[in-house]
């Protein structure tokens, strides 16, 4: 956290330099944006083909081949979800929560993409409906479905507390892989990655810029919907946090099951594809060596 005094003496020109205006890192503009009306055209006719209830504390797993809709449904009472996706053939591609937020900020919500990690970078899956959509930003900067917080996890809460926690989103998505894959939690946990925060409402304190969650506005009924880009493996998280609106990483809140539903459309979207893997072709070429004749380097090998 940024001291309130720095311990440095700030230059002359330091109000000038703190004056220049931001720039966007990642201008989607170039980006085709998701054809939202082919998406919604193609759920006429639709037909649920399964659907898992995941209890509170604990996570499940579920499949959505691809061209088809999965559904986070709010049921009982106020619950935020932790999700993890992969491509369902490799537990090597899995969503990528930093790039992201960096492509379409720090809440998701309708047209956004969920991205896919190195070296791969192609979207998994494409928010469809968002039920929550009329909450915007509220006054102390806060939102619903981010991608800036990573999953409550019982090393953390050891850290902070010295006390141990089983049901953290990060052991429940742990468990729940390993049954899926019915390989051991040390195997199966690596691939539990940063997730998206279903319903759950962050932001940045607008004077220390700490994370922070308040009660999430989610009330039964309440959906996020995707398209699956590509054959998709999840597996979703009931907050031991409940409504995220106390803490987490305990059994004090109130929790509630979530529901996952997954639907077949009877043709895919028009004019859709599944996106292949990003065309980078990996050479991540040395300038002393390119071809090109750039800068030779003659620095020996770090290695
Ligand atoms: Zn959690």
């Amino acid at each position: 956290m940024k001291r309130e005094r720095g311990e440095w003496p700030e230059p002359l020109d330091g109000h000038a330099r703190r004056q220049v205006a931001p720039v966007i890192c990642y201008p989607t503009d170039s980006l085709a944006p998701p054809d939202l009306a082919a998406y919604r055209a193609a759920r006429d006719g639709w037909e649920k083909i399964d659907e898992v209830v995941v209890p509170p504390r604990d996570a499940r797993c579920f499949e959505v081949p691809a061209g088809c809709f999965f559904r986070i449904v709010s049921i009982e009472g106020p619950q935020v979800g932790d999700l993890n996706l992969w491509a369902a053939d490799d537990l090597g591609e899995r969503f990528f929560s930093g790039k992201t937020r960096a492509l379409h900020g720090t809440h998701l919500s309708t047209g956004d993409r969920l991205w896919s990690s190195l070296p791969y970078l192609r979207p998994m899956a494409t928010i469809t409906q968002d039920t929550l959509d009329w909450y915007g930003f509220d006054e102390w900067g806060g939102s619903v479905h981010d991608v800036i917080g990573t999953r409550c996890d019982p090393y953390t809460h050891r850290l902070l507390s010295g006390h141990d926690y089983h049901h953290c989103c990060h052991s429940n998505l742990t468990r729940a892989l390993a049954r899926r894959l019915n390989r051991p939690y040390e195997v199966v946990e690596p691939a539990v990655h940063d997730v998206l925060n279903v319903f759950m409402c962050t932001g940045f304190t607008r004077d220390t810029s700490q994370y922070f969650m308040k009660a999430s506005p989610v009330r039964p009924g309440d959906f996020l919907e995707f398209f699956a880009e590509i054959d998709l493996l999840g597996a979703l998280s009931a907050c031991p946090g409940g409504d995220c609106s106390t803490e987490h990483s305990s059994d004090t809140a109130a929790c509630h099951p979530l529901l996952v539903e997954i639907y077949r459309p009877p043709a895919p979207p028009t004019g859709w594809t599944s996106p292949a893997p990003n065309g980078y072709g990996r050479e991540h070429e040395d300038r002393g060596t390119s071809r090109a004749g750039g800068m030779a380097r003659s620095e020996p090998d770090p290695r």
